[in-house]
């Protein structure tokens, strides 16, 4: 991976948030309005070219505002919770 990918020089300036107000991305909270705002930012997402390597960034680096790579703060977290449980399991196994 290079370090491009980690600092974002490369595939940021190619996502389709570049045309949206950023504030879209940022809802505060996860009801109501927020969550509308919410899955309005996915849908940018979506139809984002970049949305894999944004979504590996989010994880990688823990980034824990916003909607990145179409997943909000508290799906990147149960995302996390998955990879950490599979992780536990396959040491497990493999013991
Ligand atoms: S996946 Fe979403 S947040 Fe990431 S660059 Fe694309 S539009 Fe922006």
């Amino acid at each position: 991976m290079s370090s491009d990918f980690l600092t974002g020089t490369d595939w940021q300036a190619r996502g389709a948030c570049g045309r949206e107000d950023p504030e879209l991305f940022f809802p505060i909270g996860d009801v109501g309005p927020a969550l509308m705002q919410a899955e309005e930012a996915k849908a940018v997402c979506r139809l984002c070219p970049v949305v894999e390597p944004c979504l590996r960034w989010a994880m990688e680096t823990r980034e824990v505002h916003g909607i990145w790579g179409g997943t909000s703060e508290s799906e990147r977290r149960l995302l996390h919770r998955s990879a950490a449980r599979a992780a536990v399991a396959s040491a497990t196994a493999g013991a």
